[in-house]
């Protein structure tokens, strides 16, 4: 049966820690290894960064993340978003080694990283303003019921 969660907390660099912890544990009725751990929290901990760099260029604590994981039999889905500035140019956002802030040493990798770390990435506008990045990765191959029986 699916199993949902949403958590939403400002966007400030001390939730961070607390964002992909969070998610981790709420895969945890997954039994994912280790590393399937590790890449989930390596991949909201991407998100969520971007949400606190890029979204919100004026600090206020109406600065919100929301985050929404669903868990299935399978696999699971994370949804990351704000109501920041969005971004102009998605597709050239997502290239590797794009950066609007390369004077931050911020190295333009992160949209790369969610996509080699999850099985799937989209990133979208949100309504009325700000960006919906959504992802998901398979825990449990196919075979798992039959193994498992
Ligand atoms: P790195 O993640 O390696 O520190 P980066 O954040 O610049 O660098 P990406 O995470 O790949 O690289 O993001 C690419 C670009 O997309 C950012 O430089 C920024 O312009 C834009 N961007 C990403 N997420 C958001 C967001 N939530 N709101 C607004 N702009 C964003
Ligand atoms: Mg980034």
């Amino acid at each position: 049966m699916e199993n949902q969660m949403t958590v939403i907390f400002n966007a400030v660099t001390e939730n961070e820690a607390f964002a992909r912890n969070t998610v981790a544990a709420f895969c945890v009725s997954l039994d994912p290894t280790i590393d399937q751990i590790n890449d989930i929290k390596t991949a909201v901990s991407e998100a969520v960064t971007n949400c606190i760099v890029h979204a919100y260029p004026n600090k206020s604590a109406d600065n919100k993340i929301t985050i929404t994981a669903t868990v299935t039999d399978q696999s699971v889905h994370i949804v990351v978003s704000d109501n920041g500035i969005g971004i102009d140019d998605v597709n050239s956002a997502m290239q590797p080694f794009y950066t609007t802030k390369p004077e931050q040493e911020r190295s333009g990798m992160g949209f790369t990283v969610m996509e080699s770390f999850m099985d799937s990435l989209s990133v979208t506008p949100n309504t009325p303003t700000g960006t919906v990045v959504s992802m998901s990765k398979t825990i449990r191959g196919a075979d798992w019921k039959e193994k498992k029986r």
